[in-house]
Formats: C-alpha cells, structure tokens, sequence
C-alpha cells in the first residue's frame, strides 16, 4: 500500500479517533504531507463507507479534482468513475449518481452546493471533508456555513476541514470549538534568496533566473509562480525560445517548461505533474494552483514573483477590477515550502528583502466572499432555504452593500419577490440552473422567444471559462480570423458564427489552430451546452431556433444582462479616436475593450457581460452586446425608473 511512508499516517489513529468522537476536526498539515490523497483512503478502511455510504473530500479548484481522484484511484488499484468518483463542476460528473459504487468522491466546493440543492442533508455521506479551506474561496466560504447547518439536523454527520497554513483556530472557534490534529513537518530549510533591485518585469526576471539554476545549481526541478495564466504562457514563450537557441549552438537542451494552470485540458495538467525524462530538468510555470492544492514531486528550487492577481468586486459601482498586487506572507511562506519537501532546498523571491520585511506584504489575503459579485450565491443559498441571508452563520460576512445589490438584481431579474422570497417557478428555475443568474434568466426566457438553441450556445461559451479565441499564431492574426466571424450585434452573436463554423468543420483541431479558435475550450462549450439542454428540458422547455434572426437572441440577453449597460458619449472619443460610453447606473466612464469584435463600432447603447477597472482610472467592457436603448425601461422597469437613471 502506498502512502504508508508519509507524514500523515503517523496521525492516522489519532485522527480517527477524532472523527468518531466530534462532529468537526480541523486538520492542519503542510502541503505534501497526505491530507487530501490519505484521508478518504482512512475513512474508507475504517468503516465510513459501508453499505453504500460515502466519503466526500471537496476542493476550490475543478484541475485538482480530477487529478487527486486519478491520484487516490490509482493507489488503491481502482477506476475512476468506479470505487473513486468525481464531480469537477457542476456540469462535469465521473460519480456513479444514484448508485453505489463510489466510495469516495471528490468534488468542487461549486459542485457540492449544486448537489446540496438536490439532496440538502447530503444524505450518502458520512463524512465531508472540506479540503484547503485555508484558501477560503467563495464556494469553501458557502459550504463550510451550510455544513454547519447541516449538522444541526443530522449529527451524524462528520466535517473534517483541512488546512495548509496553522489560521486553525479561527475555523475550530466557527464550528463551535472543533478537535484540531496536527500535522508534526518535516521540511527541510529551504535557502530565502531576495532580489538585490526591485524587477522591472517579473516574467523576464523569473525567466533570467530559471536560466541561472540551471546554469549553476545541482540537480533538482524547479518550481515558479505567476499571478496569471498569461503570464505563464509568455514565460513558456521565453523559455522555448531560450531552449530553440541552446540547440541552435550545438548546446544541451535538457530544460523541460512545462505551464502548469487552470485553463488548460485535464491530460496537459497531469503531464506537469509527472518526472522530467532521466537528466532533464523540468520547469514548472504555475500560478498559484501549485502554491498548496497540488503536490508536484521533485521540486528544489522555486522561483516567486511576489505577486498574485485578484478580482476585486465594488457594489457601488457595480464594476470590477483585476488587481496584481503583492502576494501575502502566507502564500510566500507557502511557495517557499515547496523548495524544501524532498531535501533542503533555495526559493529565489523577486522582491526585495526590504520590501518583503518593511510590511509591504499583506499579513493574509482578503477571502474571495468579501470581494465578489454574490447574486449567484444569493440565490443559491435562497434555493437552499436560507431565508434571511443577512443573518446567515457566514465565517467571514460579505459587505451589506454587496448583499443589497445582489438582492436588488435577483429582484430585478425576477428571481426574488417583495419579500425576497424566490419567485416560482422563475426564482426556483434560475436556481436549478448551474449558470450565473444573468445567464439563467435569458436561457429561461429563449422558450418564448424561440431561439432555444442560439441560447445554449451563447450560455454555454459565456459559462465556460476559457476564452473561445486563442492567442498562438500572434494578436494581429486572431484579430484578423476573429474579425471573419465578427457580426455588428457584438460578440455574444458572434459566438453563434464560430460555433456553426466548428460543427461544418466537424470539431476539427486544425480548423480551429487556423481560426485562431481555441480547441479545447469549444470542446468544453459542447458539453455544457448538452448539460445545459438537460436542464431545460427538465423544466419542460420546447427546443426552438430562431435560424438567422438574431433579434430574438439578443432580447433573450438582454433580459438577463439588462443591469450592465452603457451609452456613447457625446463628448465621443478618448483622445485616441477610441469612443467612450457612461454606463447607465453608475455613470462611470467606460470603453469597449480591445478584445471586443465591437471595439470600432460605435453602436449607441450596448450591454456587456463584464467591465473591469484595467488602469487607475479607466474601465473597460468585455464581451459587448449591441441593443437598443429604450429595451432596458421595457425589460426592466423598476431597475430603470429611479431617478437620475435611465
Ligand atoms: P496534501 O494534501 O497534504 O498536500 P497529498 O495527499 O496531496 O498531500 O499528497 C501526499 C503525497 O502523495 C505527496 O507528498 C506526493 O508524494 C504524493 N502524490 C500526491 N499526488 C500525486 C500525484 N498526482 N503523482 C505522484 N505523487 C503524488
Ligand atoms: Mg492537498
């Protein structure tokens, strides 16, 4: 049996006994040390799943779903799908549903709220096990409240939380002075090396620094983080460019970059994990995914940007902004961690050691419940029979500001009534529903207005969240190809052109490296078009198409996007012929972005599906819908008639 050498097994009494004895067990253990791969294997030995019962170990991301299920599948010589199942999102299901053979399941938080609202006492299981909770990602954040509740109602049922870093306390005191078990290390030191001048680029400099490790250190794999997946994608770029003029000089070329983040195919994500070939040196360019979830083996020196990117929601303006800002102390000690798991180890930090100890770094990051959008929990938590949001068992309590203007859209998309109840059967349609509620309500409404099947489509693209165009062949060529399959009424139509042009090419992989069409993505919008067809037909919606008429597809949108509106300024460019829209409720100055098939057109009044603060004081528009204005009083009345507005 493997796992027996690991440093989780020598707890593995004591843990049981716990779990027999508590309710909730908190358990802290540093990455590697076998919580996720060991435990559900414990719990089944022990006696959790007999009978058909089951063991569930929830995770914040769908790519460590699959891989710790392939991972935990293995070492007991079972399939996947079998003895070991997973649900890596809502759409995406290797359980054996209603069966019984899956012992253990693993499962998005996202998943797990989904499956909540089918079976709110979770009644197969025995055991959750709430995985990297010290991330506190929305879904974990709305899981670990509703567990809470569950347990009231079934005591039986056992929550096990488990954590990277030692904040245990916090969530021990939320579930009402839970057992904490912890995990003794046994890392080895890992070397802290610091930039001697702040970078000028941290993808050059990271870059510059792998090229040293492997000029000048000992054998050992290397490990960076990124704040984002373009910024992977280009160091890989460097690297292989690097590599192509190693080889062009009769030099070794014995570096292996491989990009390592969530928007890649499951088998790309698992090459990652796996042993370079004998005296390679295997790079791995990560965002954070790597920091705690996933353990890769090998791994002596990591290289840290210091930085990672956020999504900050603001309820006043209803906008967003991505912010890169430095990443917080936790995630450095944590990265650094990874340097050291198989022997002493270096971690080369891209900041200064004056700014990482003058306090420029955050303590900890703001968990993701305090800076999103949170209309899709709402409504999820309504479905669920959380009648009072404000007074739900929240570890970490969104701003009142952000729940009054969740609930004042749910009222507007007809989801809630005055009494913030949900409406039936829209409100409890919506929420059946795994797409955001601005997504739903046009799926919902494309019955009536027959075009069905141009709905699944958009939705399903809008859903999945890889973009549709990829970059490969070079911005002005994806400009180029995007621009052939551009239609006026802006993007979410355009959609509806690229997708014929995959099904008439037969889903070929080469149609889409032509057009610039991102493969994998389009294979994604597939599925989750089907699951989406499911669920309406579930509701008893007919399928209809509206062929080439796209007004019907538009309005069906609007009903759902009718809140994200903007309209040409007078005063109408932005000093580089660009033109500039004000958005209709917050008056805030926008433009269409660059990624738009709309961004030099200038239709008069557009919905769009996001606008993201990009600089200190510019916000632009992303996936652009052109509409007419007088739509927006006509579908949505009350949300336009309050003063100043509309
Ligand atoms: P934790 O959840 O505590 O971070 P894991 O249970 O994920 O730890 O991993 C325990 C050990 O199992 C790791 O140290 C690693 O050696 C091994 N392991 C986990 N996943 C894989 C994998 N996909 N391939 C190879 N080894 C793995
Ligand atoms: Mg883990």
């Amino acid at each position: 049996m493997e796992g027996g050498g690991l440093p989780i097994s020598r707890v593995r009494r004591e843990l049981l006994y716990l779990v027999e004895k508590n309710a909730t067990v908190v358990v802290v253990g540093h990455t590697g040390c076998g919580k996720t791969t060991q435990i559900p294997q414990y719990l089944h030995r022990s006696g959790w799943t007999a009978e058909g019962s089951k063991v569930l170990c929830t995770q914040p991301r769908e790519l460590v779903v699959v891989s710790v299920a392939h991972r935990v599948a293995e070492e007991m010589g079972a399939v996947v799908g079998g003895e070991v199942g997973y649900r890596a999102s809502s759409f995406e299901a290797r359980t054996d549903e209603g069966g019984s053979t899956s012992s253990i399941e693993f499962s998005t938080d996202e998943a797990l709220v989904s499956l909540m609202q089918r079976d709110p006492l979770l009644s197969p299981y025995t055991v959750v096990m709430v995985d990297e909770a010290h991330e506190r990602s929305l879904a974990t954040d709305v899981v670990l409240g509703l567990l809470k509740k569950v347990q009231r109602r079934r005591p039986d049922l056992r929550v096990i939380i488990s954590s990277a870093t030692i904040d245990a306390e916090a969530l021990a005191t939320f579930f009402g002075g839970a057992a904490i078990v912890s995990v003794e290390g046994t890392l080895h030191d890992v070397d802290i090396l610091y930039a001697k001048v702040p970078a000028s680029s941290y993808i050059s400099e990271a870059v510059d620094t792998v090229v040293k490790i492997h000029k000048n250190e000992r054998p050992g794999d290397v490990l960076v983080f990124f704040p984002g997946e373009e910024d992977v994608s280009q160091a890989l770029e460097l690297i292989e460019e690097q590599n192509d003029f190693e080889r062009q000089r009769g030099g070794a070329d014995d570096l292996v970059p491989l990009a390592l983040h969530e928007g890649m195919p499951t088998s790309k994500q698992l090459q990652a994990l796996r042993p370079a070939p004998r005296n390679h040196r295997k790079v791995v360019l990560s965002t954070s995914v790597a920091e705690t979830s996933l353990t890769i083996d090998g791994i002596a020196y990591v290289v840290d940007c210091c930085f990672q990117r956020e999504r900050y929601y603001d309820p006043i303006t209803s906008l967003e902004s991505v912010v890169t800002c430095p990443e917080s102390k936790a995630s450095a000690v944590q990265r650094a961690g990874r340097a050291g798991r198989v022997r002493p180890g270096k971690c080369f930090r891209l900041c200064t050691r004056e700014a990482y100890e003058s306090g420029l770094l955050p303590e900890s990051s703001v968990p993701e419940m305090q800076r999103s959008e949170l209309s899709h929990v709402v409504l999820q938590l309504k479905a669920l029979g959380v009648d009072n949001i404000m007074s739900f068992d929240w570890i970490a309590p969104p701003s009142a500001e952000a729940m009054v203007r969740a609930l004042e859209l749910l009222h507007a998309l007809g989801a809630l009534d005055q009494e913030s109840r949900l409406t039936s059967p829209l409100g409890a349609h919506m929420a059946e529903l795994p797409v955001h509620p601005t997504v739903a309500k046009p799926l919902l409404v494309s019955g009536e207005l027959g075009c069905v099947e141009e709905l699944l489509i958009v939705a399903a693209v809008m859903t999945v969240k890889s973009s549709v165009w990829q970059l490969g062949r070079g911005r002005k060529e994806m400009e180029r190809q995007k621009m052939k399959f551009a239609v006026a009424e802006g993007d979410h139509v355009t959609y509806l052109n690229v997708y014929k042009g995959f099904l008439e090419a037969k889903r070929s992989p080469g149609w889409c490296d032509r057009h610039c069409v991102n493969y994998n993505a389009m294979m994604k919008v597939l599925g989750v078009k089907s699951q989406l067809w499911s669920a309406l037909e579930g509701l008893g919606i007919k399928h209809s198409s509206s062929d080439k008429e796209t007004l019907p597809v538009r309005k069906a949108l609007a009903h759902g996007l009718f809140a994200n509106s903007a309209v040409l300024s007078s005063t109408s460019t932005d000093g580089k012929g660009r033109a500039t829209y004000t958005t209709v409720r917050g008056k805030v100055v926008t433009k269409v972005h660059e990624s738009s098939v709309l961004h030099r057109n200038q239709p008069k009044c557009v919905l769009y599906t996001r606008a993201i603060q990009t600089g200190p004081a510019t916000h632009e528009m992303f996936e652009v819908l052109a509409v007419e204005q007088d739509w927006l009083t006509e579908l949505a009345p009350h949300f336009y008639t309050s003063p100043g507005v509309g």
